[in-house]
C-alpha cells in the first residue's frame, strides 16, 4: 500500500476513479430517480468522462493543479447543482493546496477539509440536510482525528466513514435539491450525490491499496 503519491501518479488515480465512476452511471441514476429527477447518473458520467480527458496523458505540476483541472472539468461538463458542488470541492481544496507535489496522509487531509469547506460555503448544506455533505463532512472529521500516517490508511479511514455517512442519508429528510419535495417519502432511500462521495473516496482507496 503507498504511503503517498507523486503528481504524475495521482494524475492516474483519478484516470481510474473516473472511469470506475462512468461505470456507476446506472447504480446513481437508479437512486436519484427514487428520490430526484434521476439525472445523477448521467451528470456524473459526463463529468468523470471530461475528468478522463483531462487526466489522460495532461502535464501537471502541482496538486492543486491536478485539483483545479478536474474541478472545472466537473463543472463545466455536469452542470446543475451537483457539477457546482462536486466542482466546488476540488477548486475549493486546488485554492488551499500551495505548491504540494505529493498526495500523503497530511495533503488528502487538507484536500477533504477544504473542499467540504467549500462546498458547505457555496451549497449552504449542513449535516442532516440529507447531501453529499453527510458523506464528506464524517470523512474530513474521521481521518483528522485518526491521526493515520499513510495514505492508504487515510484514504481507508475516510471511504469507511463517507459510506456510513451516505447510509445513514436512508433515514433524512432533503432541505435541498428535488428531493426536498418528497419529504418524508424520501425516508428509506440514500442521497445520490452521498453515495457517489463515498465511490469517489472508495476508487481513491482500491487505486492506492493496489499500489
Ligand atoms: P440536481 O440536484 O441538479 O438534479 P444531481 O441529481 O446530479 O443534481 O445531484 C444531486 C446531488 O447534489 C444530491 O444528491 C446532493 O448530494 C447534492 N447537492 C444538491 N444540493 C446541494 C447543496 N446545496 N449542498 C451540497 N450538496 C448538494
Ligand atoms: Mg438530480
Amino acid at each position: 500500500m503507498a504511503k503517498h503519491l507523486d503528481t504524475p501518479t495521482t494524475v492516474k488515480m483519478f484516470a481510474f476513479v473516473a472511469e470506475k465512476m462512468m461505470a456507476e452511471k446506472d447504480r446513481l441514476t437508479q437512486l436519484d430517480q427514487a428520490i430526484g429527477d434521476g439525472d445523477h447518473g448521467i451528470g456524473m458520467y459526463r463529468g468523470f468522462e471530461a475528468v478522463q480527458e483531462k487526466m489522460t496523458g495532461g502535464e501537471f505540476s502541482s496538486l492543486s493543479d491536478i485539483f483545479k483541472t478536474l474541478g472545472m472539468a466537473l463543472m463545466t461538463s455536469i452542470g446543475g447543482a451537483s457539477g457546482a458542488i462536486f466542482g466546488t470541492m476540488f477548486l475549493g481544496a486546488s485554492m488551499k493546496m500551495g505548491d504540494v507535489t505529493d498526495l500523503d496522509a497530511l495533503s488528502f487531509t487538507d484536500f477533504l477539509s477544504n473542499g467540504l469547506a467549500a462546498v458547505k460555503q457555496r451549497g449552504k448544506a449542513e449535516p442532516g440536510d440529507m447531501t453529499m455533505v453527510d458523506a464528506l463532512e464524517p470523512a474530513a472529521k474521521a481521518v483528522q482525528e485518526s491521526g493515520v500516517q499513510t495514505l492508504g490508511e487515510a484514504l481507508s479511514v475516510a471511504a469507511e466513514a463517507a459510506k456510513a455517512g451516505a447510509e445513514s442519508t436512508k433515514d433524512m429528510v432533503a432541505v435541498f435539491g428535488r428531493a426536498k419535495t418528497l419529504g418524508e417519502r424520501a425516508l428509506g432511500h440514500p442521497d445520490p450525490g452521498a453515495i457517489s462521495t463515498h465511490l469517489i473516496l472508495a476508487y481513491m482507496a482500491e487505486f492506492v491499496a493496489e499500489k
